[in-house]
């Protein structure tokens, strides 16, 4: 058997949103689908500029249709309008209407309500809030951007040159997934908070004529008391939702670099955007390339004998074939090479260059014959005044 708190709103038991759209309890989904439109092209903020009420209107209007308009959430939404008007106040919840000290339960208030009308929950609260002194103002939901998120992705050499599209898990807050941020066990029913007197929030005085209203401090600006809290969130609604979401990292992103993925952040509350995700890259090293920008670059190592005699060597390029580099007779060590056309992609499309560089290597040991052929050039080249520059004054 399913939960018949799931997905239930805690404000929902004071909030009518049929009568925000204006239809019947028992209207279609095409006729509440209609009243809203009706309602919201009226008070649609970019024809009303400036116009504060109509703007909170069509807020709350959407909020309405939110719920009504889907019928899996409109039965949820009915259900649990039932489930509060039942049984949801047992006698001894206080409500201070009028400043009085007086408890009374639900049955009473049916009872007082005299029967003779069917109006539902809301107008029950709506009654007995402005009857109690003044307290018919309802929370309009304010529409939230959602939280920016930070997150990193280590990705590969070639990855970062071709862009990739990576799987990141990230956590937000959201509400708790055992009570679905009402903080109350599943399965029990809240109270109208007695402090705030289903409000949400409390006049505190500030001194002299000043009072100024604050979240109350009894049920968290969330209407509703439950006896026994939720024990995974020991009753604050608050949790954490981790999404797997894909992330698309751009051809040529650098190691360390920053991206921002709009709307891929914490989902916005009551209609709001969601926030940005930032994802930081880190880019694995290469075993025979380096990045330089949008060029890449290659250590090549050679012999003293190529350098002085010139010669043809292969070098590797990435994801593609081999190319030859001609290393001219007397090439200096260290010289670069530049290899057009196979570096990184830039943004335009067209690629960087690849920049190879010669690094002599001395070997280590030689064969008898080596050594004998080098002993002979050694020989033939000792008048080459290679130090002399050194002791010049
Ligand atoms: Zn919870
Ligand atoms: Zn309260």
């Amino acid at each position: 058997m399913s939960d018949p708190m799931d997905g239930i709103k805690a404000d929902w038991a004071t909030k009518d949103f049929y009568k925000e759209l204006g239809v019947g309890t028992t209207a279609s989904t095409e006729e509440i689908k209609k009243a809203y439109r009706k309602l919201a092209r009226a008070n649609h903020p970019d024809s009303n500029p400036g116009d504060d009420a109509k703007h909170e209107k069509f807020k709350s209007v959407a909020e309405a249709y939110d719920v009504i308009g889907d019928p899996e959430r409109r039965k949820k939404y009915d259900e649990a309008r039932t489930l509060f008007a039942r049984g949801g106040y047992p006698g001894g919840a206080g409500f201070g209407a009028g400043g009085g000290a007086a408890g009374f339960s639900m049955d009473d208030l049916l009872r007082n309500q005299g029967g003779g009308r069917g109006g539902g929950f809301g107008d029950l609260f709506g009654d007995l809030f402005s009857g109690g002194g003044g307290f018919s103002q309802r929370r309009a939901p304010r529409a939230t951007r959602g939280a920016d998120l930070e997150t990193s992705a280590t990705i590969g050499f070639r990855d970062a040159l071709d862009g990739v599209t990576v799987s990141l898990r990230v956590s937000s807050d959201a509400a708790c997934p055992t009570c679905h941020g009402t903080g109350g066990k599943p399965g029990t029913s809240p109270h109208v908070c007695a402090t705030c007197e289903g409000t949400g929030y409390v006049t505190a005085s500030v001194g002299g004529a000043f009072s100024m209203n604050e979240t109350c401090p009894a049920c968290g600006g969330r209407q509703l008391v439950y006896d026994d809290p939720c024990p995974t969130c020991h009753g604050t609604g608050h949790g954490q939702s981790t999404r797997t979401i894909q992330a698309k990292i751009p051809a040529g992103v650098k190691d360390g670099q920053r991206i921002r993925l709009r709307g891929k952040g914490a989902p916005g509350e009551n209609g709001g955007p969601a926030g940005d995700l930032y994802v930081t890259v880190k880019v694995s090293g290469h075993r025979v390339f380096g990045r330089k920008g949008e060029h890449l670059t290659v250590d090549v190592p050679v012999s003293f004998a190529e350098l002085a005699l010139g010669a043809e060597v292969r070098i590797p390029t990435l994801g593609g074939a081999p190319v030859t580099l001609k290393v001219p007779a007397g090439t200096p060590d260290g010289r670069t090479f530049r290899v057009r056309g196979k570096g990184a992609a830039k943004k335009d499309g067209s690629k960087g260059d690849l920049l190879a560089t010669v690094e002599v290597q001395v070997p280590g040991s030689l064969s008898p014959e080596a050594r004998e052929a080098l002993e002979a050039y050694a020989e033939l080249t000792a008048d080459t005044p290679l130090r002399a520059g050194l002791f010049e004054e």
